[in-house]
């Protein structure tokens, strides 16, 4: 239990109607007492936990009636940090809120430190680490899909999974100090080797599983970085224009090295399409004309989706070609462009040059084959089962590094064993595999760690 009660705005400034003030703490429903009256006069300490009541906020030193609110009360230990918690609604303003916030701070609370309560709710058992991490995806989730993985990590999706890998390694941690202890015993050693291995191999299928899903959780985190590629005059920025207008886009400006970038966001199906217009690349017609044969390789080669953009009413050209090869290998869609044009390529050398990868017909005037585009984006990255609602995906960079390390050692101990390499020297890296998979869920984390992970946390949160 801490001693002090943190607040903090726990509403994105500025932002909407409604903002919050949120208290956390001991003190938590005293400090609100000392500021608020209701209509019947009642004391929100004498009320029921996890109720809400409207009133007036009025600052005691001068009797004023500063803000019209509604006062929520949740009391300990069913809250989410596990610790008395008071919820001030009040209007979104930022001078109300700023005022409510500094009401509750003269009446002894202290302001609280980014991610203070989620850091609390860890503290307190509420959350592990995976799970806190999980609030702060949720803080910055883009699209509504990222927001529902965001959700099923934090509701312990990931943390349930990792203790049942965590859980078959200890059994046979248990099963290996078995054979270490009775050593005498010849037939221990060979119950153990195919035990081991047989858990091992499944934990080790299911980390692989697990770091299989990364790269599409990367992707519902961070967006699909997209390059969009093709002759002057195919219609790639009519494209840009129907993919932004068809679909919400959101514009993050990131201040750059050398200038600043927009990107703008596009949820394409839930597949939230970051597409980076490095120096202008809307307003370009040839891209690499623009910033130059290397700046360009460079931004094809970050690049995690490449839209490439043909004229159906010209034949194929060197150029075209050129572009086919700049790509090649690489997470691709081919449009052709101009449908409502006479057909002057030739498909059929398309087809032989794309091979396995997907062509789409549009044409952009006339607003056709956008569906078909968008359906073939979520295609080819989700291969239709992201849908799948309840899909485990991690995406956290620091998780995917443990899983990766937790996946060597485990590979290390079947090796070894293989090798007919004495049991206690496997143990070594079994117990790693079990530890690396706890720092995941925080079991095994050290202190710094915690504080520097809980800092990156928006205020308020
Ligand atoms: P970019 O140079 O590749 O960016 O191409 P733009 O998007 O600027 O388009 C070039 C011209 O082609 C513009 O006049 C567009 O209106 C036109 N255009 C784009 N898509 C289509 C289409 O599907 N059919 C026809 N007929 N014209 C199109
Ligand atoms: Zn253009």
């Amino acid at each position: 239990m801490h001693e002090d009660t943190i607040a903090a705005i726990s509403t994105p400034i500025g932002e909407g109607a409604i903002a919050i003030v949120r208290l956390s703490g001991d003190k938590a429903i005293d400090v609100a007492d000392r500021i608020f009256r209701s209509p019947s006069g009642k004391r929100l300490a004498d009320e029921q936990s996890h109720t809400i009541h409207y009133g007036h906020l009025v600052d005691p030193s001068t009797d004023e009636v500063v803000e019209e609110v509604m006062v929520s009360i949740m009391k300990a230990p069913k809250t989410f940090t596990r610790e008395d918690v008071v919820e001030i609604n009040c209007h979104g303003g930022l001078v109300a809120v700023n005022r409510v916030l500094s009401l509750t701070l003269r009446m002894g609370a202290r302001l609280a430190e980014p991610g203070e309560f989620s850091k609390r709710a860890f503290m307190n058992g509420r959350i592990d680490l995976s799970q806190a991490e999980a609030v702060m995806d949720l803080i910055r989730a883009k699209t509504d899909r990222a927001m529902n993985v965001a959700l099923n990590q934090m509701e312990g999706k990931l943390s349930r999974l990792i203790g049942d890998l965590r859980q078959a390694l200890l059994e046979t941690l248990a099963q290996v100090e078995v054979n270490i202890d009775y050593p005498e015993y010849d037939d221990v050693e060979e119950v153990t080797i195919p035990l081991m291995t047989e858990k091992c191999t499944w934990v080790k299928r299911e980390i692989e599983k697990l770091l299989r899903t990364s790269s599409q959780g990367k992707i519902l985190r961070e967006g699909l970085s997209t390059v969009i590629i093709g002759r002057p005059n195919v219609g790639k920025s009519s494209l840009l224009n129907s993919l932004v207008q068809e679909n919400k886009a959101i514009v993050t400006e990131i201040a750059g090295t050398t200038r600043d970038i927009i990107e703008e966001y596009v949820n394409v199906r839930g597949v939230p399409l970051r597409l980076i217009d490095t120096a202008g690349i809307r307003e370009t017609e040839d891209i690499v004309e623009r910033i130059g044969v290397e700046r360009s390789r460079q931004v094809l080669k970050e690049a995690d989706l490449i839209l490439l953009v043909l004229n159906h009413s010209e034949e194929l050209s060197d150029e075209d070609i050129r572009l086919f090869e700049a790509t090649e290998g690489m997470d691709r869609i081919v449009i052709v462009n101009k449908t409502d044009l006479p057909r002057r390529i030739d498909i059929q050398q398309v087809e032989n040059i794309v091979g396995e990868g997907q062509i789409v017909t549009t044409s952009l005037l006339k607003d056709e084959g956008v569906e078909e585009l968008e359906e073939a984006i979520a295609k080819l990255f989700f291969e239709g089962t992201i849908d799948s609602g309840d899909m485990t995906y991690v995406s956290n960079a620091r998780h995917i590094a443990l899983l990766h390390k937790a996946h060597q050692a485990i590979e290390d101990a079947l090796a070894a064993a293989e090798a007919g390499v004495p049991v206690d020297m496997i143990q070594i890296d079994l117990t790693r595999s079990w530890e690396l998979l706890g720092e995941i869920i925080g079991d095994t984390v050290q202190d710094s760690l915690i504080n520097q992970l809980f800092s990156q946390f928006c205020l308020g949160k």
